[in-house]
């Protein structure tokens, strides 16, 4: 495969698989958090510095999964029409919208690009063949551009048309944009390459989905710290009194196996010794900070206490690299953001000295945001299921498919 800092576009038309999947206002439509556009930028740039031309493609929530009341597909709603203005404000420049993909029309403005311009195509998922990843509309997509830049991480764990399969309709005329290269290279360099002592941190709502790279990260890491609604599960399983937290009572069994699995290993599990409290799940709720293992009836565990999270600073500062997935707590209330900031501060401080910070795979990066804090990491991943999948241990279609 081609590297991108290589290869000089001057001339050629990059067809580039984007992740501009973002959050849309639900009055005015414009695009509320620009962040995975913006990570987009600099490779659209190298592009046009080179004398190239973009034509851009990339999904927008999943329009097909959610139909209109009366079962037809809302274009509008889902359109990546409603994205132009932003991307064309970054840029600096204005950019070509045709709403489809794969019509005439969509061709003839394609083949007609100059060097410098920028074509954005409609959602890709108004397709039921980008999904399921069928090979003619691949292929068809691939005639709107002389290379294939992947810059899409957010769906690299996805075998679709757009992110994997029309790989090989480009060999050996496909690379990598920065946003992808600059996932793997940081997302291995944790995998592969992890400075020792090496912590994990694991948080948000449920056990269920942390398993599989708890049990991976297990063969790696000295320690690895549980927060958020996923720890109450190992509380109950260890004979806690839990109130009305966050449980999943089908994965009691999971929870136990992972403490003794962590001791069999040599890691340490650390879970939170207090935590905060409410009376309800709600930003003005009454608080308390309690042992976790004892939480009164009718009250939940909403965020860790200031003593778990002065013993968790303490072990992110000892560590030269940290792995954050998942908040501490409800972060999105006040009250009870607390641990993530907490949390966030440590690792800022100990990367601050040196060590070696990756914060991904969802809401702890929005936390990171919503504190202002993400220029304090090392590395800030855009990918939330692509990320956890491949700490998960597998392979992703999305990066496979461009290395074959
Ligand atoms: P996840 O998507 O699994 O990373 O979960 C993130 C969500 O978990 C966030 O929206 C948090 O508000 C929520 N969360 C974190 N801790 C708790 C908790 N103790 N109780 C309920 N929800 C929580």
């Amino acid at each position: 495969m081609i590297h991108i800092d290589s290869y000089n576009f001057s001339g050629k038309r990059a067809l580039v698989r984007v992740d501009f999947n973002v959050p849309l206002d639900k009055k005015t439509m414009e695009v509320s958090d620009d962040s995975r556009i913006r990570a987009a930028i600099p490779t659209l740039q190298k592009i046009i510095k080179d004398g190239g031309s973009v034509v851009l493609m990339s999904h927008l929530g999943r329009p097909l999964k959610k139909l209109k009341e009366d079962g037809t597909v809302d274009h509008e709603k889902y359109s990546l029409k409603h994205t132009v203005k932003t991307i064309s404000g970054l840029l600096g420049k204005e950019i070509k919208f045709v709403n489809d993909c794969i019509s005439d029309e969509a061709f003839r403005v394609s083949s007609s690009l100059k060097a410098g311009e920028i074509l954005l195509l409609e959602n890709l998922r108004f397709y039921k063949e980008e999904e399921k990843g069928k090979e003619q509309f691949a292929e068809k997509l691939s005639k709107h551009g002389d290379v294939y830049v992947n810059d899409a991480f957010g769906t690299a764990h996805r075998a679709h048309a757009s992110t994997a399969v029309i790989a090989k309709f480009f060999p050996g005329a496909k690379m990598f944009g920065y946003v992808m290269a600059g996932e793997i290279k940081n997302a291995e360099r944790i995998m592969n390459n992890a400075e020792k002592p090496f912590t994990a941190i694991m948080g948000g709502a449920k056990v269920s989905d942390k398993i599989l790279i708890i049990e991976q990260l297990m063969k790696k890491t000295d320690h690895i710290i549980i927060g958020g609604g996923m720890a109450y599960t190992f509380f109950k399983a260890m004979g806690g009194e839990i109130g009305s937290s966050l449980c999943e009572e089908d994965k009691l069994d999971v929870a136990k196996s992972i403490i003794e699995k962590a001791k069999q290993a040599g890691v340490q599990l650390h879970l939170p010794a207090d935590s905060v409290i409410g009376d309800r799940f709600d930003k003005d709720a009454a608080t308390e900070i309690v042992k976790s293992d004892a939480i009164k009836d009718g009250w939940m565990a909403l965020d860790i206490g200031p003593e778990a999270c002065n013993e968790y600073a303490e072990v992110i500062k000892q560590s030269k690299t940290i792995l954050w997935n998942g908040p501490m707590g409800v972060f999105e209330f006040p009250k009870f953001a607390g641990g993530t900031l907490g949390i966030a501060q440590a690792i800022a401080d100990a990367t601050k000295k040196g060590a070696f910070s990756l914060i991904g795979g969802g809401d702890s990066a929005a936390a990171v945001n919503q504190f202002k804090m993400a220029d304090k990491f090392s590395y800030v991943s855009t990918g939330g299921g692509a990320l956890l999948e491949y700490f998960e241990g597998k392979e992703l279609p999305g990066i496979k498919m461009m290395r074959e």
